[in-house]
């Protein structure tokens, strides 16, 4: 099923793991699977590390046994930058070969290790190659506070529009920390006659180090009140947990309030607290 249909019948609610890393078996991936499946998702998406081509296989692989396997349907990430056209076509064949009918089409972050292919420079390149050469439902990313390598908020706007014109069929936003941030990005997106359903990506903090990475990585800002929950609670991995967990929920009743068109859980493989969320948000999803 193509999962923007989804969003014409209810609030959508789905999950995001990653592939087991390098030296770890691939199975543990489906011991988490076994648990995530009691959540009932819409679907589920497996990342693909843009890097290099070491999860390549795992990531369509795990797409696969959660559709055909697990009876969920699932969304395959491609990260086109280090990626040739060629091998674009076989990733598609082999997605379509799976019955997995929905990508996540990304650029990639620039790896200072890796000479990026010339193929494609941006993910709008993907979507139209996408759209030339197979029948996907085809789902992008956005960023509430601006994508950090963009100058300004119109231009990450102006460069969205051309990436939905160009097939996308849904978007799920980088995580944020205050949901203001979500409520005018979708108000600009809005403004710039974009209509496709967004979801809020939400990431639920479990500990400091998870969380200055992720500020590194993604430039978000973090609101005074989450670093004062950070403060106090850094040297209690437990309390630390159950606060994260709490600070997401906050985050999620207020944006199923404000009529949110679906939340994108990013679950870190961590099916304790997925079922946590779950548990406090399941009946405002059917709401
Ligand atoms: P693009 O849409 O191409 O945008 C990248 C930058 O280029 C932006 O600043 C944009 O404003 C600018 N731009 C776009 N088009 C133009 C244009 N025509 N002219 C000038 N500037 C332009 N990465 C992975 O490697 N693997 C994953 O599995 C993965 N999953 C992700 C899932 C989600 C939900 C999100 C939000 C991100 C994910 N990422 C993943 C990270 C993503 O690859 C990076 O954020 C990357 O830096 C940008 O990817 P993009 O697809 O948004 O790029």
């Amino acid at each position: 099923m193509r999962t923007a249909e989804i969003f014409k019948d209810k609030k959508v609610l789905s999950l995001e793991i990653f592939p087991p890393r390098r030296t770890a078996p691939i199975d543990t991936i489906y011991h988490t699977l076994d648990e995530l499946q009691g959540l009932n998702p819409d679907f589920i998406s497996v990342t693909y590390g843009a890097g290099g081509s070491e999860t390549n296989t795992a990531t369509l692989e795990i797409a696969s046994a959660i559709k055909n396997d697990y009876g969920i349907e699932s969304v395959a990430h491609l990260p086109c930058i280090n990626l040739t056209k060629n091998e674009v076509l076989d990733m598609l064949a082999g997605f379509k070969q799976a019955g997995v009918e929905n990508i996540l089409a990304l650029r990639g972050d620039i790896n200072p290790d890796f000479t990026p292919k010339q193929d494609f420079r941006y993910a709008s390149d993907l979507v139209s190659f996408i759209k030339e050469n197979g029948d996907f439902n085809i789902i992008g990313a956005c960023y509430p506070e601006g994508h950090s390598e963009c100058p300004n908020l119109v231009d990450d706007i102006r460069n969205l529009k051309t990436k939905v014109d160009a097939g996308t069929d849904q978007l799920i936003t980088q995580l944020f920390f205050d949901n203001n941030y979500f409520y005018s990005f979708r108000e600009r997106a809005s403004i710039a006659g974009i209509n496709v359903p967004i979801q809020a990506g939400i990431m639920p903090v479990v500990n400091k180090k998870q969380i200055e990475r992720m500020v590194t990585l993604c430039g978000v800002e973090l609101p005074k009140k989450f670093i004062t929950m950070m403060k106090r609670y850094e040297n209690n991995p437990i309390a630390m947990r159950d606060a994260g967990i709490a600070y997401a929920v906050d985050q999620i009743v207020d944006l199923m309030a404000q009529d949110v068109d679906g939340i994108h859980l990013y679950t870190m493989n961590n099916p304790y607290i997925a079922k946590k969320i779950y548990a406090a948000i399941s009946a405002l999803l059917a709401a």
